[in-house]
């Protein structure tokens, strides 16, 4: 058999993914195991856009779509774009994609030429990386910590901006931190963006779910940096609809033309009906949307006083999305229930053997010495969990 390409080989699975995977497979074998490993609300898609969908396919919404997306949803985009954030778009600056991760990677495609440089601060979520290199990228790291919390400042990004910088991410809120970032801070940062001429993809998935301070998009920031700005967003967070794949772009006519070809010739645009639910989702969605962010932050409340009264673990207070990014530092080079723990891969591994608990470890992020819980998990579960974390941080041993 003749291999397959170079640049297959080269990806690297969802780290994400896999723990649940691992996770699933310990469950069927009856384990109770809890997981904390993937992204996406644990509440079903509020009834009244399940309905918009019903409705869609009784109507015989069910041919193809225009490539970049239905007028109606692309209309419903710009006014909730123009209600939420003032942002001023016109139906021919969207385009609708499969999730906002299909938004993000054809938004690159369009964008990168062969060994260009796309800035990613650390931790970043783990596709971003995977989807530069799909595209003939390269990926440079800007490692943050928790003294800035996980904030990359004017001073960092304008250290690594080189010559075939094209293009900078921007995580705001972030996965997996939980960090929001100020409308100074954007500031800061939208003057390095203008003044080198490089596009910022800022990606806004989770710009409902904030808990502390306040959401600002960069793109708001004025004429300038909005031209500089692509913006990505999506129903999969805001709206409990992981399952819909319903993500959009905002961006300048000739970005969204180029991403309109490519998405043209691969997937077409998503679903019909699913697109009609969006729009009902982004028209009427309020009244729901606040329920779970309420609900999002007395977990997030319960999740940051437990883990900070541990022994050996902590973490910084998000102010937004929905995980907890616990250091594990102080853990390496002990041991839990017989195994040493050197790093996060090897934490997330033992946690799970040994207290049946499932996380994500930092090296997917690449930011060793951390581990991401998401807590878009029941309050139940989140005890149960927390419980079983405790008792597996008091068997360390030297
Ligand atoms: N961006 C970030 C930061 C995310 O965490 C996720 C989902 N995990 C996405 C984009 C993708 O969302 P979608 O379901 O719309 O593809």
């Amino acid at each position: 058999m003749k291999s397959i390409s170079k640049r297959a080989a080269g990806i690297a699975p969802s780290a994400t993914l896999a723990v649940n995977e691992l996770a699933k497979e310990m469950r069927a074998r009856k384990l109770d195991v809890i997981g904390f490993g993937v992204g996406e609300p644990d509440f079903d898609t509020p009834q009244y856009i399940k309905d918009a969908c019903v409705r869609a396919l009784e109507a015989g919404q069910t041919k193809y779509a225009p490539a970049a997306g239905m007028m109606e949803l692309r209309k419903a985009v710009c006014v909730y774009l123009q209600k939420q954030m003032g942002l001023n778009y016109q139906p021919g600056n969207i385009v609708i994609s499969s999730g906002a991760k299909h938004s993000i990677y054809i938004a690159l495609a369009a964008i990168l030429d062969p060994g260009d440089e796309v800035i990613l601060p650390a931790p970043y979520w783990v596709s971003y990386y995977e989807s530069i290199r799909m595209n003939g990228g390269v990926p440079v790291i800007v490692e943050t910590s928790e003294d800035t919390r996980f904030k990359m400042t004017p001073e960092m990004l304008s250290a690594a901006v080189t010559e075939k910088t094209k293009a900078v991410i921007l995580t705001n809120p972030s996965n997996p931190t939980g960090m929001l970032y100020s409308k100074e801070e954007l500031e800061g940062l939208a003057q390095i963006i203008v003044e080198k001429d490089l596009y910022v993809i800022s990606d806004e998935i989770y710009y409902a779910l904030v808990y502390n301070g306040c959401f600002t998009s960069i793109a708001s920031l004025g004429e300038e940096i909005k031209a500089h700005t692509i913006l990505i967003n999506g129903v999969s967070k805001t709206y409990a609809m992981t399952g819909w794949r319903v993500g959009f772009t905002a961006a300048n006519p000739d970005i969204i033309a180029a991403m309109t070809s490519y998405q043209s010739h691969s997937t077409g645009a998503p679903g019909t009906m699913n697109q009609l639910a969006a729009a009902e989702a982004y028209t009427n969605g309020e009244e729901e949307k606040r329920r779970m962010v309420a609900a999002f932050d007395e977990r997030r409340k319960y999740f940051v006083n437990r883990v900070n009264s541990m022994p050996l673990v902590h973490c910084v207070e998000p102010d937004g999305a929905f995980y907890i990014f616990m250091n594990v530092k102080n853990c390496f080079g002990k041991r839990f229930y017989g195994d040493l723990v050197t790093n996060s891969d090897e934490f997330t591994k033992c946690l799970l053997k040994n207290a049946l608990v499932a996380v994500v470890p930092g090296t997917a992020f690449g930011a060793d010495g951390f581990v991401r819980w998401s807590y878009a998990v029941s309050m139940e579960n989140i005890r149960k969990g927390l419980d079983r974390l405790e008792d597996f941080l008091n068997h360390a041993e030297d």
